[in-house]
């Protein structure tokens, strides 16, 4: 179906998602990779089942899923991933976070600090088992001249590096809790693949003198990410040609004996497997000037495309979204026009000057690499509009509709 179509059967605001595409960024991210290494989706980029699903299915290297918390569990659970495909991840697990996730079979998780480890043991204890647990490390940046102390930022995520040593001991004698490894993520979004390959070749030679100083345990090393995707504007998923070889290498040097599985290397991806899946297609519900300014009205806003919005505008959109009906009427000149969302606050923009030729009112646009931080990275129930329905596509039919509803729950005192 065309995008118009969908958006005559469905309506809008939708969220259209190939789930071929989705398939194809694994497939071609995997084959940038070690043959031998994981990869884990982050299903925070984009719970929704069947986008998760896509990533594991297909005759590719499946992916295992990164998770951190019970929704993320239910929708990767749903998706068909088994709780020991899932690496459970985060700040502030709580005891009965991390029952849920040991109940559904999750051995490994990646610890954030001592408090976190522990309540990570006890839970296992509880449940009769040992977890698998990384040590997550906050190390300097890659830029950070190296051979002295490392000295990263302040964080809530990870152990400092340069404390660890120090610490390991004691954190190797957490009852329920094995040490099984490192989780790093440093980056996230990189520019561009040579700062992609500085950061992993930082990271893996942290690692390397972790284990080798300091005896830190190496079963599983999380490499963590940083693979690139656009958001809200048209563009390829960047390819990574140099970035097997030079993975590689740096792992011949640091840690020879990953090529029999010693250790097992992993990576993390959430935008650049799903990016490019989605389409957001929108209504123009009106269309003003104000001020010598063109003004288009949508029928989705921050409520939908919210990058975050509420989280100090780590991405703030920026759409440049294209016609889903065809060409504009023709001798049409684009010029600067700020695409507005229908929530009361001038900070429900999706775009400030983008250069389009100006839509009128019923135009369906079509906002291209929405697939990631889309419904779940929009404050969905500011102003209670409903949230944009999903449907998912494979060789272009349409497989599944269905819609998140924020619902109140009541009780009686
Ligand atoms: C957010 C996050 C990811 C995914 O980040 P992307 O930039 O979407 O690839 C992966 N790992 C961890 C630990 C994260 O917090």
């Amino acid at each position: 179906m065309t995008p118009g179509e969908l958006a005559e059967r469905y309506g809008t605001p939708l969220y259209v998602y190939d789930l071929d595409e989705a398939a194809a960024a694994r497939d071609d991210l995997t084959a940038s990779l070690p043959a031998s290494a994981s990869l884990y989706y982050a299903l925070k980029a984009n719970p929704h089942p069947g986008v998760a699903r896509a990533l594991r299915e297909g005759t590719g290297r499946p992916c295992r899923a990164e998770i951190s918390s019970e929704g993320e569990l239910a929708a990767a659970l749903a998706a068909g991933y088994a709780g020991g495909d899932c690496l459970y991840t985060g700040p502030g697990k709580t005891d009965a976070e991390l029952a849920a996730a040991l109940a559904a079979g999750v051995r490994t998780f990646s610890a954030e600090s001592p408090g976190d480890l522990r309540r990570i043991g006890r839970a296992a204890t509880v449940h009769g088992v040992t977890a698998d647990c990384l040590l997550r490390v906050n190390g300097a940046p890659a830029g950070a001249p190296s051979g002295i102390a490392m000295a990263g930022r302040p964080s809530q995520f990870g152990f400092d590096a340069e404390a660890l040593p120090e610490a390991l001991a004691e954190l190797s004698a957490v009852p329920g809790a094995r040490l099984a490894g490192a989780h790093f993520f440093p980056l996230s979004n990189a520019a561009d693949e040579d700062t992609l390959i500085s950061e992993f070749e930082h990271t893996i030679a942290t690692a390397a003198r972790l284990r080798a100083r300091h005896g830190l345990p190496l079963r599983l090393l999380d490499l963590g990410g940083g693979f690139a995707a656009p958001y809200g504007v048209a563009g390829p998923r960047p390819s990574y040609g140099g970035l097997r070889g030079a993975l590689e290498k740096a792992l011949d040097r640091d840690l020879p004996g990953w090529r029999r599985g010693e250790p097992e290397i992993a990576f993390e991806s959430g935008r650049h497997l799903v990016a490019r899946c989605g389409t957001l297609l929108v209504s123009v519900t009106d269309v003003k000037r104000s001020r010598g300014r063109v003004f288009a009205v949508l029928d989705a806003g921050v409520n939908a495309f919210g990058g975050m919005a509420g989280l100090g505008r780590l991405l703030p959109p920026d759409i440049t979204p294209g016609r889903a009906g065809g060409a504009p009427p023709g001798g049409a000149v684009a010029e600067p026009v700020t695409l507005a969302g229908p929530l009361c606050t001038p900070g429900d923009v999706l775009a400030r000057n983008a250069d389009l030729v100006p839509p009128a009112a019923g135009d369906v646009l079509a906002v291209p690499n929405a697939g990631a931080y889309g419904v779940t990275a929009s404050p969905l129930a500011f102003l209670g509009r409903p949230a944009p329905r999903e449907v998912t596509l494979r060789d272009g039919a349409v497989v599944s509709v269905s819609r998140l509803e924020p619902h109140r729950e009541w009780s009686t005192p």
